[in-house]
Order: C-alpha cells, then structure tokens, then sequence
C-alpha cells in the first residue's frame, strides 16, 4: 500500500511511502526487543544526556520541521513552529523529572516494604495527525525515559513527520530501535499488539479507532491508554468576564482550524448574558481569517482532509435543518472551512451530539447554573470543560459536578507536561503526562525485605 502526503492547501501529492511489508516488520519488532534488552539497563543520565539532545535538536530545526507539518496537515507555520517548541519542552522536562518521578516508594511495615518501577519493553503507539509532533513526543519523552522503547504507528497523512521524529532521535544518539516509526496499515496492526515485546499500547484518535485497538489490547492482555474524541463543554456564568471569555472562546474553539480533542465546542451561556457574548463571540469568530497557511496575518489554515471537510459540512447542514441559527461563517471550498457559529442548539441536534473536528462552535442557552451544569455532563463524551465566573470558590464547587478529565477557570483547556491529562467517559482512559502518565506503562514491582 501507498500512503500520500497530500498538502491540504494546494491538494498537490507532496511524497508517496511504501507501506512495511510483514517481513520488515517483523524485522523491526525483532529489533525493538533487542534494543529494549539494553536500553532497560542504561542510566537516567544517561537517556537524559540524549534527550536534551533530542530537544535541541527539535528547537534547532523548529522552521523546518513546522513546514513540514504544515504542508502535511495544514496548520498555520506559526502555530507549527510553536508546536515543535512545546515537544522540545516536554523532552527538556522529562530528561530533567523522569528519575525523581520513578523513585522508589516505601511503606511504613515491621519490615522493609517498596515499590520500585520497572520498565516492561514496547509501548506500541497510534497516533494522529492533528498534532503530529506534539502527540508523539507527549508520550515518547517520558516512556523512552523510563527505559522502555517505542513502535510508532503514526496516522497515514504524516508519515513525513513521523519520519522525521525517527531521524532526529537517531541524530540525538538514541541506539537503533529504541524509537521507531513503522509505516503499517492497520490490519498489521494486531501482529505489533500480539508481540512479546509489545506491552504497552497508546492510541490518541477517534472513538472508533479506540475501540478497535483497545479491543486488541484486551485480547492480548496488554495494558492501554486510550486518548479519544471530545466535545468539550465551554461554560459562560452571568458573573463572567464576558469580553475575555469570547476572546477565549474563539481561541479555544479555532486553533488548528479547529481540530483538536481539546477544542472547546459546546459553548453553554446562561440566558440572561447570552445575547452579549454571543455577539462578542461571533464578533471575535468574524475577525478570523481563513487562508494559506504559510502566509503572514491567517489565523487558520485548510481542514487536513477532504472527507474531514464533507462530515463537518454535513453536520453543520443537518444542525441547521435541526434549528440552528446561522450566526456567521458557514461556507466551505476544498479543504477551506470559514470559522462558523450556529446559535439556538438544541441537546438532540447534530452539532451537540458529536464531535465536531474543525472551526465550528455551538452555542447552547441554558436557564441557569445547575441547567449549565446539567447540559455540560449530558454527553457521552468527558475529556475536558471550562468555566467563566469570576467567583472563583463557585467555580472550585461546580468543577466537581463537571464529568470530565480535566477542568480549567477562566482559562484555555491545554495540555501540559508536569499536569496528568486524559479523559473519562467515551474520551478514554489512563492518563498522560505528569509522574502519574509516566507510570502508565511501568512495572510497578512491589519488594518485600524480611
Ligand atoms: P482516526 O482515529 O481514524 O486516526 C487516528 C489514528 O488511528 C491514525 O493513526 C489511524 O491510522 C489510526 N487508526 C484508525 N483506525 C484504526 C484501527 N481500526 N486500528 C488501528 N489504528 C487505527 O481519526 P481520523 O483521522 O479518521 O479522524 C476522524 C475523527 O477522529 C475526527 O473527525 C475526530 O473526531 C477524531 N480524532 C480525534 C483526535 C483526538 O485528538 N482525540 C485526533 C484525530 C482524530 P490511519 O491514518 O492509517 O487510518
């Protein structure tokens, strides 16, 4: 099989790979199990050495590796460039926390007691392409560190990228096999998933994706963390800080055009303030311009594909004949999508049922707080929420009633290294990041000394 990369913008085929046949895959299995029997055994130092590189490395190349994931997905090069950056931070991190993070535990018994953690060989990772550098190196910084190595099986769209991530760990001194990307189709995926060495599995991509693969994990027996969709909850109170929330909110709901889990895409206003923010939001959202994704002033680049252009105007179409009112935006060309707003939806339409994976926001009207609240949790989806109030004890009390991973005040959902992340509900489960994600896929070997 061949996998294009198709640059969104222009549509033109950029690079054509060949898919690993089963033989070079089994080879590169086969090479992963030889690495991991001395990879385990090195230093912290030792791996930290080579991350810092790594992160290096990744800062030195930041333009060149951002154009690269712009011409392979479409994001605007700035927002690219700052997404090579932030994976660099999160290899500085983890070279830096990885030891302190998986230092020995004691327990107060009449004898010596521990845990101590162990790296376990493999973690297999499906990753996709709506942050081809970040989501790797979210999850590879810290399992590499831990001494465990990796298998990539990133999303058909950027193998470029996952190639150049390989090239720059080998370039940062990391042996062969402790970081390898394998261009596979995913019926070779059940063939990684039943290796000895595999016993770790990571997937970050659609729900569909997730069950598929976690479905394999449970057949193998092998410990997964599963990183899903979302359709999270923006909630604004009659308290909050309308102007700054509606700036957020477009931001939220815009950055990279749109597609990322943590996108906020249920926008939840109380009636009694819901007429100003939806005019500042839709205020901010018409500012917004859609383009070329390499030139200066263009807040959001072309939606990575075509069929993820046809679902979005899909469900933008059903969500108006549903009752949605058209606020702004709502025209789309090839991959260009006009950041939309649709206002008046309801809880069984479209838009508030699914995803939504591009620079589509709903706004839902509730009658107050508890209906805010209750509008929030009513879905199937729980990966992370914001609320606006400028009562911060309110806000402590209300995120408890929230149903999802992670809650933010007055703040933008992002992911950060030092904080766990992940998602309950049909978003997932298992955490990544923070001393909690880099534990995920360790042995954690209880010791008893008499
Ligand atoms: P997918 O979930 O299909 O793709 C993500 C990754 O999973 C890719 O590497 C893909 O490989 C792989 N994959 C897909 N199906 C399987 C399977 N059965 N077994 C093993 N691996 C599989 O997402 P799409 O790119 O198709 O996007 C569709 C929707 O998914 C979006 O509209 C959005 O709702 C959601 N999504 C959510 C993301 C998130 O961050 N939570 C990220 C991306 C998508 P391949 O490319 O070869 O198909």
């Amino acid at each position: 099989m061949i996998f294009k990369s198709i640059n969104p913008f222009t549509q033109e085929v950029i690079a054509e790979y060949e898919s690993l046949t089963n033989a070079a895959l089994n080879k590169k299995i086969a090479l992963a199990e030889n690495a991991f029997s001395k990879w385990k055994q090195t230093s912290f130092q030792e791996r930290a050495e080579m991350m810092q590189k790594l992160a290096n490395i990744l800062r030195e190349n930041k333009q060149k590796l951002g154009l690269l994931i712009t011409n392979e997905m479409g994001k605007i090069l700035s927002e690219s460039v700052a997404e090579v950056e932030k994976s660099a931070s999160n290899c500085d991190y983890y070279a830096e926390n990885a030891e302190q993070m998986l230092k020995d535990v004691y327990y107060e018994t009449p004898f010596k007691s521990m845990s101590v953690y162990d790296p376990m060989g493999a973690v297999f990772a499906v990753m996709p392409w709506n942050y081809p550098f970040w989501q790797v190196l979210r999850y590879a910084a810290p399992a590499i560190m831990a001494g465990n190595v990796t298998l990539l099986k990133h999303a058909s769209n950027v193998i470029g990228c996952a190639k150049a991530i390989e090239n720059a760990f080998l370039e940062a001194g990391f042996p062969e096999g402790v970081f390898q990307q394998i261009s596979i189709e995913v019926s070779q995926v059940e063939t990684v998933i039943s290796s000895n060495i595999v016993q770790g599995i990571t997937l970050t991509g659609s729900e569909a994706a997730g069950s598929s693969v976690a479905s394999l994990a449970g057949k193998y027996i092998k410990k997964s963390v599963m990183e899903l969709g979302g359709s999270d909850p923006f909630i604004i109170l009659e308290d909050a800080n309308l102007s700054k929330a509606a700036e957020v909110a477009a931001h939220s709901r815009m950055l990279n055009a749109g597609q990322a889990c943590i996108c906020a895409k249920r926008f939840i206003v109380t009636e009694k303030v819901a007429d100003e923010f939806v005019s500042l939001f839709s205020a901010n959202i018409a500012s917004l311009k859609q383009g070329n994704p390499l030139q200066d002033g263009i807040d959001l680049g072309p939606l990575a594909r075509l069929d993820l252009v046809d679902t979005l105007a899909d469900q933008l179409q059903k969500s108006l004949k549903q009752g949605a009112k058209l606020v702004t935006g709502g025209s789309y060309e090839n991959c260009n999508f006009q950041p939309t707003l649709i206002d008046f939806v309801s809880v069984d339409s479209i838009a508030f049922q699914q995803e939504t994976f591009g620079p589509l926001a709903t706004v839902i009207r509730a009658k107050d707080e508890n209906d805010a609240i209750a509008i929030a949790n009513n879905h199937r989806y729980g990966l992370a929420a914001a609320i606006w109030t400028e009562d911060r004890e309110k806000a402590y009390k209300l995120a408890r009633k929230i149903e999802s991973g992670n809650v933010f005040v007055n703040s933008l959902v992002r992911s950060v290294s030092q904080v766990p992340f992940g998602g309950i509900k049909k978003s997932g489960y298992g955490r990544e990041l923070g001393a909690v994600g880099i534990k995920e896929f360790m042995n954690m070997k209880s010791l008893v000394i008499e």
